[in-house]
């Protein structure tokens, strides 16, 4: 857990040199990465993470690492948070928020679309902690406050939610949330720090899945949870270094040197996903595309508010679905046919509805029907890369003219 002490700065200078100083010993000018375990320690240092605190020295690296340190630290300063700690995965993460704030007896208010294995854990885990979960749509916050009970300890939404980008009012769930004091969390995983600024709306935690946008390019796992500096010291303490769920230094140092350019690739995965939607929404093929800055996208006016970066996320639906994705992941050259998402590369893959339906959302008959009306049946889910539009749109022509 790092606390952020950086000066206000713009965002592409916050982003280069957040939590970075020169090598003190040797001048380098990129951070190094500490990969030891073990640190020399003065005689009487305490072997419990019970006395474990900001002016604890570098001990074990379960604890704390230099090189986690300073990826903390830039998290911090891009989100505006006052202190973060990361983890060994996006789900590292979500799991210990849930463990940090919620026990035996308490209620969980959770969107009813989320990342499948957020969704799926709450779906058995957790209520087998003895804690009980409504899933709502989110859409209306209206259904948050609708369901909230005395023992309703925190709200959880995901916004924009994967994988039909469909978005939470954060400033009126969090009031909500607040009013009925439960915390409130939000994984702004799609949109990145660029995108999104759940804090500065009233969320009390940002949880991002450092594997997509953070480290955008496809080659390390992590996760984050952001907030004030007294909860991320006690997640710290009591969940992070017990349970044992951290980020490797390795890791770290990667997605730390993925961050230094992140904002400039959200712009640019911004313009190439705008373009590919228009594209994919002239198409005749294509029946629907769900694109937050697109007029069309039926919460436009809300992702103008709230969203400072469209980011690259684009949904899209053709005719009999099932049968096009074994066609169009042939067709594809330049987009790759894998999941995850936020890597340079462009990814797509086909999510049934109905498979979703029964294996993560477990939904009431009206939650489903809203569901499907935002989304239709079937979608496939695009992350717009880095590499120019027009090939990503040649691509995808050329893909969809055998469908
Ligand atoms: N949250 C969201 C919105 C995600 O899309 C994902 C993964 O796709 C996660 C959390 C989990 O992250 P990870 O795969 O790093 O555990």
């Amino acid at each position: 857990m790092t606390e952020n002490h950086q000066p206000v700065r713009g965002i592409r200078t916050t982003a280069i040199h957040a939590g970075e100083s020169p090598d003190p010993v040797t001048g380098a000018a990129a951070p190094s990465i500490v990969m030891s375990t073990a640190f020399v320690a003065d005689a009487g240092t305490s072997f419990s993470a019970e006395d474990f605190g900001d002016a604890t020295p570098y001990l074990y690296t379960r604890w704390k690492n230099p090189t986690v340190d300073q990826l903390e630290h830039k998290l911090a300063a891009l989100e505006g948070s006052e202190a973060a700690i990361a983890f060994g995965s996006g789900m590292a993460a979500v799991t210990a928020l849930f463990l940090y704030t919620l026990k035996a007896g308490d209620h969980l208010v959770i969107s009813d679309v989320s990342y499948a294995a957020t969704a799926e854990m709450t779906n058995e885990l957790i209520p087998r902690l003895g804690i009980a979960v409504t899933k709502v749509d989110m859409s209306d916050p209206q259904n948050v406050a609708d369901a909230i009970r005395p023992n309703t300890k925190l709200v959880y939404a995901e916004s924009p939610s994967n994988p039909i980008l469909r978005l939470t009012d954060i400033e009126a769930v969090s009031q909500i949330a607040h009013d009925h004091e439960a915390r409130f969390a939000v994984d702004a995983t799609f949109s990145s720090p660029i995108g999104s600024h759940p804090i500065r709306l009233g969320a009390d935690f940002v949880i991002h899945s450092l594997t997509k946008y953070i480290c955008g390019h496809g080659d390390a796992i992590g996760g984050a949870i952001l907030g004030t500096a007294q909860d991320m010291a006690r997640i710290k303490k009591d969940v992070a270094i017990r349970t044992g769920g951290i980020l490797s230094p390795f890791n770290a140092w990667l997605i730390q040197r993925g961050a230094t350019t992140l904002p400039l690739r959200m712009k640019a995965h911004e313009e190439g996903a705008l373009a590919v939607a228009r594209f994919l929404e002239s198409h005749p093929k294509v029946i629907r595309v769900i694109y937050p800055g697109l007029p069309s996208h039926p919460q436009h006016e809300l992702a103008r508010r709230q969203l400072t970066n469209f980011s690259g996320m684009v949904t899209f639906q053709v005719r009999d679905g099932a049968r096009a994705a074994k066609i169009i992941a042939d067709r594809l050259s330049v987009i790759l046919y894998a999941v995850s998402l936020g890597h340079q590369r462009s990814l797509v893959f086909y999510l049934p509805t109905s498979e979703m339906l029964r294996t993560s959302f477990r939904m009431t008959p009206a939650q489903e029907q809203s569901y499907r009306a935002f989304a239709g049946d079937g979608i496939f889910r695009l992350s717009v890369g880095l590499e120019d539009p027009e090939d990503l749109i040649a691509d995808l022509a050329y893909a969809l003219e055998c469908i």
